[in-house]
């Protein structure tokens, strides 16, 4: 089965979506509801939304209810080489992966392909030459993504971030094409080139934004309760669309 957890409660796969931001709409917890959309908060009637394309799958992570015991509120996610977990491009993908690691057809249907979308930041870190691309459901916002870098160093960027998973490029690219949508926040961050990448709604829309990290990261030292205020007054010219 394919979906989505939302506080706590698995949401089937519709393979609708919100007329007005594109996100995949879910079963509506309201009766007078068919559907309803986490990216805008809303409910829909099912004339209020549209046909997903039929030609796209959605990145996808791999649950399981921990000892095997079904409803048990405990998943467990299958998780990469750093104990992150893991996304894979697709379901079929990830069925791949699952059959040749010892799970039978049968055993497929125990599993929750849970999609990516809608929730938290995705961050790219750039380096030595190579970029490596993370989403995180627990971080919602710039403000929150500079307190958990600056309370997790000297750690490794990655680390630092909680829930953060490792994003194949794809995934990342259709997050950019905005084929997965309801992301709260986007980040880059370029350390050879000391540039932080701020997309985000700051109250007038998405907008781009650009500090030297390392000005960030002295920011967020003296605490990051007007993170933003500080950052803009000191770069009036961050701005970049
Ligand atoms: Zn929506």
């Amino acid at each position: 089965m394919s979906g989505i957890f939302h506080e706590g409660r698995w949401y089937e796969n519709t393979d609708m979506v919100c007329r007005r931001c594109g996100s995949p709409v879910y079963a509506s917890d309201n009766p007078e509801y068919s559907y309803q959309c986490f990216g805008c908060d809303e409910d829909f009637y099912s004339i209020e939304v549209d046909e997903q394309d039929a030609h796209y799958l959605p990145p996808v992570m791999v649950a399981r209810p921990a000892n095997g015991i079904t409803l048990n509120a405990t998943l467990e996610y299958l998780l990469d080489d750093s104990d992150q977990r893991r996304v894979f491009q697709n379901q079929p993908e990830a069925e791949g992966f699952l059959l040749t690691h010892g799970c039978s057809s049968d055993d497929l249907k125990y599993f929750y392909f849970e999609e990516l979308s809608g929730q938290g930041c995705v961050f790219e870190i750039k380096g030595h030459g190579i970029s490596r691309y993370y989403t995180s459901p627990a971080v919602e916002s710039f403000t929150d993504f500079v307190g958990h870098l600056h309370a997790g160093a000297p750690h490794p960027i990655r680390t630092r971030i909680p829930e953060a998973s490792e994003l194949p490029q794809k995934a990342w690219r259709d997050i950019a094409d905005n084929k997965i949508t309801g992301f709260s926040c986007f980040l880059i961050i370029n350390i050879p080139e000391n540039e932080f990448w701020v997309n985000e709604d700051t109250g007038a829309g998405m907008a781009i934004y650009c500090f030297p990290f390392t000005a960030v990261m002295q920011a967020a030292a003296s605490g990051v309760t007007d993170l933003w205020e500080r950052l803009l007054a000191q770069f009036p010219d961050a701005k970049k669309c």
